[in-house]
């Protein structure tokens, strides 16, 4: 893992020392001795995150952090200020800035490393998810991270701690609760079950537990599918560098010091959440991209793009497997004149609601799709053509008796299916074939007076 790393501080000794330090574990250093710099090197899109400086001349640190964050270009970069101030009031004045956390001077190599890592790796997930979102949506979505959805969410985030002492707990509970659901776990074995069970946002784990290693509770956590993505707070007793240092390892998404500042502790988790709303945004809309591909978005059926896609492979399967297969057409009668009679909409609803009768008549195994208009292809692996013509005359039958209820109940339209089904023939042929008998038996449905379902002999 490699990242290019802008060090932006206006002393130069302090520069050559973090680009020495961070060289040293390959990382690609970039460097800018005052604020406007280093805006434009991020806006250029030359580095993966930024060590800033407080205290520079011009403009400051908390001021270029506050314009990276509001800059919907720059606003995914990870920012770790860097300050000779140890005041937390600095530290929240930074993280209210928009930074995503802070290193005091001197820096400690540990915090430095651990810290970096851990926001590049964050990063690099969130690049990633960025870029399998559709190229029309990234802009949408770096907007999401300065937008009010991210930012103020309109559910309170359902936080859990982990932590067997009262006095430390308690604190926390009564900062968090005006603005998050808080419960806690006092039992580090049944902590884990109990998030892996429940839905929480966010999980504060101290690290300092009576008889029990809580590195195995975060371990956990990370290696299980459901709770792969929970953002992690460890905290931490200010003797326990080590173990913190083995937390960001283990891929713990921060930390915190006792004694725990309420104000930090606050900045931090908006932090946390805010990233995690952030990427659930972006995986609902790969998913819902890779949903649109296959999908068709009246209907809810696949589209003829999947169909074709997966026809070839059953058919191919059925040869190999000396299994029939069939194909029902179906095509909904006359439903030009329903366009015309009720309108396009109500047109619309017949098209959902003859989807659905057919949804529920047919197997998981089997592929139903819209094939065009008002035309549906059904694909039924497995299934010889007189089973197949039962399920086609039931489908027929549900079309033809109930009638479709459209506009909120006020209409009522009655509508029939003709349909056409065609098996695989074991000699000499084709899906393109297979799929043209079908469509004559479906034509043959329609000139016999429709509403009927057709087999063209095989
Ligand atoms: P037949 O019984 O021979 O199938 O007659 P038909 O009227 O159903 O067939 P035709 O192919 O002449 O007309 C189909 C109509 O379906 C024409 C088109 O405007 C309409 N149509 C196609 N797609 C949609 C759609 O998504 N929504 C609506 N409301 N109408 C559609
Ligand atoms: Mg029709
Ligand atoms: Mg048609």
């Amino acid at each position: 893992m490699t990242a290019r790393i802008l060090v932006v501080d206006d002393i130069p000794t302090n520069v050559k020392l973090l680009e020495a330090r961070l060289m040293a574990e390959y990382f690609q250093v970039l460097t800018a001795t005052n604020g406007e710099d280093a805006i434009s090197l991020c806006e250029s899109g030359q580095c993966d995150m930024v060590l800033l400086d407080v205290m520079m001349p011009s403009i400051d640190g908390f001021e270029v952090c506050k314009r990276l964050k509001a800059n919907p270009e720059t606003a995914h970069l990870p920012v770790v200020m860097v300050t000779a101030l140890d005041h937390p009031e600095d530290r929240v004045k930074g993280l209210e800035a928009g930074a995503d956390d802070f290193l005091t001077k001197p820096v400690n190599d540990l915090a430095l490393v651990t810290r970096v890592k851990s926001l590049v790796r964050l990063k690099m997930l969130t690049d990633d998810l960025r870029l399998r979102a559709s190229n029309g949506d990234e802009l949408a979505m770096n907007h999401y991270l300065v937008s009010d959805e991210v930012n103020s969410p309109k559910e309170r985030p359902n936080l859990i701690i982990v932590d067997d002492r009262a006095a430390s707990y308690e604190k926390m509970v009564e900062t968090l609760s005006e603005k998050n659901n808080v419960e806690v776990e006092t039992n580090a074995t049944d902590a884990l079950f109990r998030i892996v069970e429940g839905n929480y946002d966010l999980a504060i784990i101290s690290l300092s537990m009576e008889n029990f290693d809580s590195l195995r509770l975060c371990s956990h956590l990370r290696s299980l599918e459901r709770t792969r993505m929970l953002p992690l707070v460890v905290i931490a007793g200010l003797d326990q560098e080590k173990v913190v240092s083995r937390a960001m390892e283990i891929g713990v998404n921060d930390y915190i010091k006792r004694p725990i500042d309420s104000q930090e502790l606050l900045a931090r988790l908006r932090t946390q959440l805010c990233r995690k709303r952030y990427n659930d945004c972006l995986r609902a809309s790969v998913q819902q991209t890779i949903e649109m591909a296959v999908k068709d978005p009246l209907t809810d059926l696949h589209n003829r793009r999947y169909f074709e896609m997966h026809f070839t492979s059953l058919f191919e399967k059925s040869i190999s497997l000396k299994k029939p297969l069939t194909a029902i057409m179906c095509d909904i009668d006359k439903f030009k004149a329903i366009n015309d009679t009720h309108g396009h909409d109500v047109g619309d609803a017949v098209i959902v609601e003859v989807a659905n009768r057919i949804r529920k008549s047919v197997r998981n195994v089997d592929i139903a799709s819209r094939y065009g208009g008002e035309e549906f292809v059904i694909i039924m692996p497995d299934t010889d053509i007189d089973y197949a013509h039962v399920v086609a005359e039931r489908i027929r039958r549900e079309v033809a008796e109930h009638p479709i209820i459209a506009e909120g109940g006020s209409k009522q339209v009655y509508t029939t299916i003709s349909m056409g089904l065609s098996s695989l023939k074991f000699k000499s042929d084709s899906p393109k074939m297979l799929m043209k008998r079908a469509d004559e038996a479906l034509y043959a449905a329609k000139r016999a007076g429709r509403n009927q379902v057709m087999t063209v002999a095989a």
